[in-house]
């Protein structure tokens, strides 16, 4: 297995191998990869006999309907049972603040590693593992444990892997390398059931899902100069549909899919009256320059922030893509 040219690898390998008990926390609203690092590391700490409190910042951690199946989901706990351990470890955020409400525990402990693949993280922990081409947080926490030592087994896997398959895209992105495969092809040989984990991830949306899609599909909107599409979700949406705000990940992959744009995005209404910004790439133009520019973060290809209103949103990208 190969190991990355991090400084602080090694060290943070021995503080990992050395902890006698460990809090762990991924970003907030944690996707495949959050959620598949955090419990793929959670899982294997616990079988080298470590208590580890598995969590994220938000005030009631509870695993999204598509990652209840993911094993460890019933060991999650709220940001306010965890107590005090030697370690923490922030999984997949590529800045401080995705932490959320564990952000100060995160920065004010005296050893925390902070292992992320997002360009631009802003090396928050006192050790950081960030290497910004690995395909997911979760191939990271695979090779870190493998030089901890942890031999691995089928829920760690079906973690892991989880992420893998979900950061990539189901392997067609880019960022999926030979090293990604040949990881994902040993993480198979622990009995992960890679058909049933597509199945729950990508297959098991409620009846509603369809609904809801069919009106963010009606309202795309394209400009076809810019190549640019986009589409939106309200709050009267998701009540009238009765679709969990968590429930609604998948629905840049379908605005994503006209070969008629490069860049793709969906402003989803929050509680508070503004807008979370999806932003994809097929290439072309660099998302994550767009996501910065206005407060948030993410990748080349896909990336996120908070938008106050849809309309000046679609004015800044549009101004953005044709000043490139
Ligand atoms: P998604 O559109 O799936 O929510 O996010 C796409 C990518 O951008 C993910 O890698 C995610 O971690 C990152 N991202 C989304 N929103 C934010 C944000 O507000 N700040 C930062 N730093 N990264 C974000
Ligand atoms: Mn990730």
């Amino acid at each position: 297995m190969t190991r990355y040219d991090v400084k602080d690898w090694d060290v943070a390998v021995d503080a990992i191998r050395s902890a006698k008990s460990v809090a762990l926390a991924c970003h907030v609203n944690p996707d495949g990869d959050a959620m598949g690092s955090l419990l793929g590391m959670s899982l294997a700490l616990q079988t080298l006999g470590k208590p580890t409190y598995p969590t994220w910042g938000s005030p009631r951690v509870a695993a999204p309907p598509s990652l209840i199946f993911m094993p460890g989901a019933d060991t999650l706990v709220q940001p306010a049972e965890v107590p005090e351990v030697d370690l923490f470890l922030a999984l997949d955020c590529g800045a401080a603040h995705r932490l959320g409400e564990v952000e100060k525990m995160a920065l004010e402990h005296p050893r925390s590693i902070n292992i992320d693949h997002h360009p631009g993280n802003d090396n928050f922990g006192t050790l950081n593992v960030v290497v910004d081409f690995a395909s997911s947080t979760a191939e990271i926490v695979a090779f870190l444990l493998k030089d901890v030592g942890v031999e691995f087994n089928h829920d760690i896997a079906t973690c892991l892997y989880t992420g893998v398959v979900t950061d990539t895209g189901r392997f067609q992105y880019g960022n999926s390398s030979p090293e990604t495969l040949r990881l994902a092809a040993d993480l198979l040989s622990y009995g992960v059931q890679a058909p049933k984990i597509a199945l729950e991830v990508f297959e098991s949306a409620p009846f509603s899902y369809l609904k809801l899609l069919g009106r963010v599909l009606e309202r795309a909107t394209l400009f076809e100069a810019e190549r640019f599409v986009y589409s939106w979700i309200t709050r009267a949406d998701l009540d009238d549909t009765g679709v969990g705000a968590d429930e609604t990940d998948l629905l840049i992959d379908a605005v994503r899919a006209t070969r008629d744009a490069d860049v793709a995005a969906i402003f989803k209404e929050q509680k508070d009256g503004h807008y979370r910004v999806s932003l994809r790439s097929k290439g072309s133009v660099s998302v994550g320059d767009i996501a910065r520019v206005h407060g948030g973060g993410g990748h080349e290809l896909a990336a996120g922030y908070t938008a106050v209103d849809v309309e000046s949103a679609v004015g800044a990208i549009l101004k953005f893509l044709r000043s490139e």
